[in-house]
């Protein structure tokens, strides 16, 4: 075809043909590797009064929106909490940084950090993942806890705190509107995107490579806890088989939706 141009209109394609080049690189290499060296890097300054009050305000948020008090028995939340202490003290963690939560939430599954280093953990995900061992092995206590799925769990979002992965999600997420709102002209989406869910923890997609990495902390300490990362796997394939089911008659299932799916999540662990 550009053998029927006209030598300057063969000019002018070459031209177009590698500034659109040179765009798509430049919107890549912004993307993958400007954009997370940058909310690495302004993420690291802010300081932690900014941290707490962000998390603490999305908590208070959504209690006044979205939760209840958990419903869980005393017993069952007291055994949770002493073995959330634990794991915090036998793999040698601030026990300052993190907070545990347990929230009733309308029948969703779900489990999230927060800016200051709370972990929302719903009552749903914790009957179900008890509701697996119940039934795979019998127990006496009524109140079975299956402690290694929940720490399985719990160290997912242990590793979205380690690796600050919700501010700097946000940063990221708000640079990349920021250059698509100068280059557009339309700076209303910036602001949009600062004031929705996205500080809260809870509307969050985070990225893929965000996910593999939580899952990464995960398994790593599980393997150093139990020589593998088997809780994690059955964590994951019991919640993903639930929401399947549950999907039927309620697609929302928060953090199951807002997470990669299964396969690539095991092949990532494996
Ligand atoms: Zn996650």
């Amino acid at each position: 075809m550009l053998s029927r141009l006209t030598e300057k209109q063969r000019q002018w394609a070459l031209i177009i043909f590698f500034s659109v080049v040179t765009l798509a690189v430049l919107g890549y290499r912004l993307y993958h590797s400007f954009l997370p060296t940058a909310s690495t890097y302004i993420a690291d300054k802010i300081p932690k009064e900014i941290y707490q009050s962000i998390g603490q305000s999305a908590l208070e948020q959504l209690d006044e929106t979205e939760f209840s008090d958990s419903e869980l028995d005393v017993t069952t939340q007291d055994a949770i909490r002493t073995d959330f202490n634990q794991l915090i003290n036998e793999l040698n963690l601030d026990p300052d940084r993190f907070t545990l939560h347990m929230r009733h939430w309308e029948g969703q599954m779900n489990a999230f950090a927060l800016m200051d280093g709370s972990i929302v953990i719903t009552d749903a995900l914790v009957n179900n993942l008890n509701a697996v061992l119940d039934s795979n092995a019998p127990h006496d206590s009524e109140q079975a806890l299956n402690t290694q799925a929940i720490r399985a769990v719990l160290l997912h979002e242990i590793g979205h705190i380690e690796h600050n992965h919700l501010m700097e999600h946000t940063i990221r997420v708000s640079l990349f509107y920021i250059s698509a709102s100068l280059i557009f002209g339309d700076i209303s989406v910036v602001s949009q995107i600062l004031l929705e869910g996205s500080t809260m923890g809870l509307n969050i997609a985070y990225s893929r490579d965000l996910e593999v990495e939580a899952d990464q902390y995960a398994a790593d300490q599980l393997t150093k806890l139990y020589g593998s990362p088997a809780a994690l796997i059955q964590a994951l394939t019991v919640l993903y088989q639930e929401s399947e089911q549950e999907n039927k008659s309620e697609p929302d299932l928060h953090w199951l939706s807002t997470h990669p799916n299964l396969e690539a999540r095991l092949e990532g662990i494996k």
